[in-house]
């Protein structure tokens, strides 16, 4: 599933992980998320987010997850 990336602070939001702040259960993809859905981080609306691109072969790998 595809992630999408704030526009304002560079949150990025991951299906796999879902928001646990918002009460966003893992495997909700983007497109699922509530229209009233704001950044985590920031409160930037949830327009105002851009999907990330995979062609940069980066692998980003969490160090910690918090459970
Ligand atoms: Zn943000």
């Amino acid at each position: 599933m595809e992630k999408y990336i704030c526009n304002t602070c560079g949150y990025v939001y991951d299906p796999a992980i879902g928001d646990s702040k918002s009460n966003i259960e893992p495997g909700i993809p983007y497109g699922a998320l509530p229209d009233d859905w704001v950044c985590p981080q920031c409160a930037t609306k949830k327009t105002d987010f851009e999907p990330e691109t995979e062609d940069g072969g980066t692998m980003e790998i969490p160090l910690a997850v918090e459970s």
